[in-house]
This record gives C-alpha cells, sequence and structure tokens, in this order.
C-alpha cells in the first residue's frame, strides 16, 4: 500500500481517532466520519490535532477521494454506511487490519502477538505485557485493551523513538472481522463460547469464524496458542485448519492427552500440583505459586507462559512475572469482606461462560448478583453450578425475567433492584459470615449503566459505603 493514500475513517472513538493520527503521522489525508453527536473526547482531539472531520452524520460529497475506509469495531458490516463505501468501490477494513499493514509498510518487524476469545483476553494480554516488561521489554500494548494500536504506531513514528520490542494486542472478534492481511506472529485463541451473538445473527459458526480469522493470515513461521478442550476451537481447526505451528492446551487434562496435536501443555501426569509447558524443552510451575487463581486463570497463565517459551524469555522470568502479576479491575476483584461476608466485583462477566467460571472459583453459598442486558444467553450451562453454591440471586436490571425462569426454582430466594446501592444493601442483610456476595452479571450493563466498569465502581463504592 502506499503511505501517503488518503483514508476516510468511520467513527471517532478510540480506534478511528488513532487511525486518523497515524494517518496524519505518515502525512496523508485523513477524514473522520461520525454519525454521532460527538461527545467524548475523540472529537475534541480531532480538532486540536487539525484532522478532517464531521458528526452528525455522514456527507459522502465532503469525503477524499479515499480508496481505504478504516471501520470502527462498534459500527455493525450492515450499516448503510458501510454499503454506501462498498457501492463507491472501497475497501473496508479495521484499525487493526490499517495499524498491520502501515507496521510492515515502515519495516517494523517486531514479534506481534494478538489474544482474541471470547473471554479472558484482557487478563491474558495483561499478562503477556507484564511479563515482557518484567524481563525488560520495551512494550506496546493495544487494542480492544485501551489504546489503538494506530495510536500507538503514530506515537513512534511522531516522536521517532524507534520500534518496539514487542506489540501485544488484544483484539476483538469486531476488529478480526475487518481483518484479511493481519498475521500475529503469535497468535492465541483462548476460547470461542457465545458472546456478541446479537452481532452474529444468533448463529455461533459465524462468530467462530469470525474469531478464527486471528490464523487466517498466518504463515508456517507463525504459532497459534490455542484451547484444546474448546469444541468450537477443534471444529475450526479441523473445517478450516492453519499454517501456523500448534500449541494446544489444557487446564483440565495431562500434558500427554494434547501432545500429539502440537508443542503443547497441561497437567503433569506425574505431579498434578504443576503444569508443563512443552515448547522444545519442557517448562513446569506449581499452580499453587501462580499469582491469578481459577481453573479459567490457569489456562490464561499457561497461555501467557507459553508466549514467553516463544518469545525465548528467561524461565525464572516467566515464572516471576506470574507469580507477581496483579490482575485486572472488575475481574474477580476482592472488594472487601465485611462482617464475615466477601464481596467480589467481577462486573466484566458479561457473557454466561464467565460466569460459569466465575461460580466455578467461588466457594459457596453464593449471592449472585446479576442482571441486565441480556445479548441472547443460553443459562443452562449455569443450572448445576447455581443448583449447588447460589443461595440468593438478586437481580440488577431493567428486565430480568430470563434469569427469574431460569434460575429461581434453583436458589432459595430471588430479588429485582435497579441500583448498586440496593443490591450491596440487599446481600448485605441476606448474607451470612463465610458468604460471599458476587457481582457477575453474564449481561451487558447499559439499561442500568454506562459501562461495566461504571457498573463495577458503583458496587465498589456501595461496598466500600456499607
Ligand atoms: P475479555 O477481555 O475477553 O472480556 P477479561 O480478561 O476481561 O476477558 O475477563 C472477562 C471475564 O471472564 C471475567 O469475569 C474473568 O474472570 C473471566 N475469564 C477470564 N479468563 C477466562 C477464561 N480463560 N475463560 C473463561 N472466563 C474467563
Amino acid at each position: 500500500m502506499n503511505l501517503h493514500d488518503p483514508i476516510l475513517v468511520l467513527g471517532a472513538g478510540e480506534s478511528g481517532v488513532g487511525s486518523a493520527l497515524l494517518a496524519k503521522a505518515l502525512g496523508a489525508r485523513a477524514f473522520v466520519s461520525d454519525a454521532g453527536q460527538g461527545k467524548g473526547p475523540g472529537v475534541d482531539e480531532l480538532k486540536a490535532e487539525g484532522i478532517e472531520h464531521e458528526i452528525g452524520g455522514h456527507r459522502p460529497e465532503k469525503w477524499p477521494d479515499a480508496e481505504l475506509v478504516v471501520k470502527s469495531p462498534g459500527i455493525p458490516d450492515t450499516a448503510e454506511v458501510v454499503a454506501a463505501c462498498k457501492t463507491r468501490g472501497c475497501e473496508v477494513i479495521s484499525d487493526i487490519e490499517y495499524a498491520s499493514r502501515i507496521h510492515q509498510a515502515v519495516g517494523h518487524n517486531n514479534p506481534v502477538v494478538a489474544v482474541t476469545g471470547a473471554n479472558g483476553k484482557t487478563t491474558t494480554t495483561s499478562m503477556i505485557e507484564h511479563m515482557l516488561r518484567h524481563e525488560g521489554w520495551d512494550v506496546d500494548c493495544a487494542g480492544n485493551i485501551g489504546t489503538s494500536w494506530s495510536r500507538r504506531l503514530a506515537q513512534r513514528l511522531a516522536h521517532g523513538t524507534g520500534q518496539a520490542e514487542a506489540t501485544v494486542l488484544e483484539v476483538s472478534s469486531f476488529q478480526l472481522d475487518g481483518t484479511s492481511t493481519f498475521c500475529p506472529d503469535i497468535a492465541l485463541l483462548l476460547n470461542i463460547t457465545p458472546d456478541h451473538l446479537d452481532r452474529y445473527g444468533y448463529d455461533m459458526a459465524q462468530y467462530a469464524a469470525s474469531k478464527w480469522r486471528i490464523t487466517a493470515s498466518q504463515t508456517e513461521a507463525c504459532h497459534l496458542i490455542y484451547n484444546a478442550d474448546c469444541e468450537w476451537t477443534g471444529r475450526m481447526l479441523q473445517e478450516r485448519g492453519t499454517r501456523a505451528i500448534l500449541h494446544p492446551l489444557t487446564a483440565q487434562r495431562t500434558l500427554e492427552e494434547v501432545a500429539k496435536a502440537g508443542r503443547g501443555g497441561g497437567l503433569d501426569s506425574q505431579d498434578n500440583s504443576q503444569f508443563i509447558l512443552q515448547h522444545f524443552k519442557p517448562f513446569t510451575m506449581t499452580i499453587q505459586k501462580l499469582a491469578m487463581q481459577g481453573k479459567h486463570n490457569l489456562f490464561n497463565s499457561m497461555a501467557a507462559g507459553m508466549t514467553g517459551r516463544i518469545l525465548e524469555l528467561r524461565k525464572e522470568g516467566i515464572r516471576e512475572s506470574l507469580q507477581s502479576f496483579e490482575g485486572v479491575e472488575h475481574r474477580l476483584e476482592f472488594v472487601a469482606e465485611i462482617n464475615g461476608i466477601t464481596f467480589i466485583n467481577d462486573s466484566k462477566a458479561t457473557n454466561v461462560n464467565s460466569v460459569w467460571y466465575a461460580l466455578e472459583c467461588t466457594e459457596g453459598p453464593v449471592i449472585w448478583i446479576a442482571g441486565g442486558i441480556d445479548k441472547g444467553n443460553d443459562y443452562s450451562t449455569l443450572v448445576p453450578l447455581v443448583r449447588d453454591k447460589v443461595k440468593h440471586m438478586i437481580c440488577m436490571g431493567k428486565n430480568n425475567s430470563l434469569l427469574h425462569a431460569a434460575f429461581d426454582d434453583l436458589v432459595e430466594s430471588s430479588h429485582d433492584v435497579t441500583s448498586a446501592e440496593e443490591a450491596v444493601t440487599l446481600a448485605y442483610q441476606l448474607g451470612m459470615p463465610g458468604e460471599t456476595a458476587l457481582l457477575s452479571p453474564a449481561c451487558a450493563s447499559f439499561d442500568l449503566f454506562g459501562s461495566y466498569e461504571h457498573r463495577g465502581r458503583a458496587f465498589k463504592s456501595a461496598v466500600r459505603a456499607l
């Protein structure tokens, strides 16, 4: 691609502004079009940077003659404006694809690590970043996790700071949908379980195909770290395949059971208090020493550890960093213990699978605070855990009928509330010493809150106010 080609950017959020800044850093023209009212810091930044933009609608007559359109992941493919761009003959890509093309075009050749999955992306991405920094690497950590990759690249180009030693990206399925040449050196596909099905026509196959794009352009020199226990991943591997070197991981079975499929990782059959990663030489670590406990975090730690092995980090460095990782806010975050009741903030659990893991690793009895906007949930997998561990269910949403229908018969009592304060006060009244009040909603937050962060913070401040 020609670095000076103009681009049209759809959406003035972080990915859109980042892409426009990258174009600007390359000396290319960027025009940002956003149908919203231009609230938020994005538009202010565009103004400050002198980047052409429009808000409150799309007016194609004002657009530059761009062949490339960078679409924000929040805008669905079915949006009218996307069709209009395609009719003009434009190629519509995501910000990750744009950054990846520029990364290559400017000659950056640092290893790119990309993490995707329905759950565990932010945790695992942060673990890998922590590990590389612990070993003294200059890392760009970007993508769905906060700062866009484009912005990171723009900063490096604008300030002449040279390239990073590694790029670690969290990528969502929406970002992957807009990729065609994106080729991470190391791809991590943590799991494919139902999420965002409302955007994928309620079709798991479509969602799985979107996740599989992470490996679609990989070559024989690349690595794919994946979950050997995930049914949909197995199906995609069989149906679509990949050219990458395979690293199957299991947090439930022994290494021997997955070793045939590649350079894998699993429990040690001789000593089940430790796990082994087999990439050339074996790497072992005691599970108890991991900073992040629970089966899902054992998996995430193994995935991060395997990345460290592939990047040839010191074994001791990998162990030290998996031991010292502090976790990420709103993911099974301990808030306080009050009168013997433990309060846990897992506001980021916005789908059924993440709640499954939260309940799995929480000692009962649990006072479960759930609810919000249901994204097409099938609650059946939670039934055994709720029956075993949940004593009271507090539904915090505008419409809680699906939760009541699924669980009312399994719990001692169920309740409706419409604020975090009410939920916390009620949990406190219902709770007994030794019990856990767990906010793990299985739903999006937008009916009562601005975001899952807002929901988590409201929960934490209500707990602290008790
Ligand atoms: P993502 O970035 O993919 O949304 P996070 O790391 O933010 O993932 O975690 C989201 C939720 O999923 C949290 O509730 C967390 O405890 C849970 N979780 C983390 N890792 C996993 C995993 N490997 N499998 C299932 N759930 C997980």
